[in-house]
């Protein structure tokens, strides 16, 4: 069946276009690279799978279409002095609590004994300063040229929700929000940093594909909730870092099961295990499971996470072993 598909994906696009094939249950997913939408070839091409038996639905994904030839040049590139180690937390799309990953991660590796800093370049939503608990300060400059890093809980931290209004993010979408997180990375007095963590805007769009490119990125976790429709979004952000050549470090389910407070029966919301299986699909590591927890959350928005708040739980614990297999 897996063979049927592939040989007639094969008939309408050619190999170095075709980023990855899914088959799940009656379902086939097709991610197409460096190549523009054609929706007379899509359309032939759906046809044509849904006339095998066990396909009922076929989902064809464009990345990158015509990001292709900007991926090619080479850009200048940003130096965040005194870091060590990049690490990106990036999601295919937002809510799946890629910021909440970000920041117990960041704790964990502290706890770890590293140095860490943890970025927000989050425009959309940045939830790093509510988080760490340093919401409402503006950024300072001692010299009138650098900003100094906010310290919270053990991390350096800096949040493009530092600079921007909140309420009109809308207009720095584009070369103006990429020119304020190069600012906010490196005309910051970040010291010795063993390592920095990114909180990344979620999907794929130009502000994330200039950060893989500008920054020397030493790898990226995916974040995923288990439902199909976040692995889809999921596989488009693995395959943007494939193509800028940033190792993927591996995907993380969240809101993987709820345990009832009550009873204590495991409950799979949003199914399981989806993200482990499209981890190895796509050859990348699956570095675990984070579950739906109301103390998660809680802790979260009172500015201390679960990882400082609680770290003896076990979803303490859990993003602990992550940021081991990190290191
Ligand atoms: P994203 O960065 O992907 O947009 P967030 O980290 O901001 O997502 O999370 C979205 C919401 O879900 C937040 O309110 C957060 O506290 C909550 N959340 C994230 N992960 C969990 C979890 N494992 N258990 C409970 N709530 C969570």
């Amino acid at each position: 069946m897996e063979n049927n598909v592939r040989q007639i994906v094969l008939q309408y696009f050619p190999p170095e276009n075709i980023a990855s094939v899914i088959i799940k249950d009656e379902r086939v997913v097709v991610t197409l690279q460096n190549i523009a939408e054609d929706t007379k070839t899509t359309n032939a091409l759906k046809e044509e799978l849904l006339k095998l038996d066990n396909v009922s639905r076929v989902n064809i994904i464009f990345t990158a279409a015509k990001a292709a030839p900007a991926l090619q040049q080479q850009p200048e590139m940003w130096r965040v002095r005194g870091v060590k180690k990049i690490y990106a937390v990036a999601s295919g799309k937002g809510g799946v609590g890629k910021s909440t990953t970000a920041v117990n991660l960041a704790l964990a590796l502290s706890a770890l004994g590293q140095r860490v800093a943890l970025f927000d370049a989050d425009i959309y939503g940045p939830s790093i300063p509510t988080m760490l608990g340093y919401e409402k300060q503006p950024a300072v400059s001692l010299d009138g040229k650098t900003f100094e890093p906010f310290s919270a809980l053990g991390l350096k931290s800096m949040s493009i929700g530092s600079l921007i209004d909140r309420d009109t993010p809308i207009i720095w979408r584009g070369p103006k929000a990429c020119g304020a997180i190069e600012q906010l990375l490196t005309d910051v007095n970040w010291g010795e940093t063993d390592i920095m963590v990114i909180d990344m805007p979620p999907g794929t769009g130009d502000i994330q594909i200039s950060i893989s490119q500008r920054l020397k990125l030493d790898g990226a976790v995916i974040v995923s909730t288990p439902q199909d429709i976040a692995l889809i979004d999921a596989v488009k952000g693995v395959n943007m870092f494939h193509q800028v050549n940033v190792p993927i470090l591996g995907i993380v389910e969240n809101m993987s099961y709820y345990i009832c407070p009550e009873c204590g029966n495991r409950d799979e919301i949003f199914g399981h295990a989806g993200a482990a299986e499209t981890a190895d699909r796509l050859g990348v590591r699956f570095l675990g499971e984070i579950p739906l927890h109301y103390a998660i959350r809680a802790h979260s928005d009172d500015g201390k996470p679960i990882v400082i708040a609680e770290p003896d739980s076990p979803h303490a614990k859990a993003y602990m072993d992550i940021a081991r297999k990190l290191l």
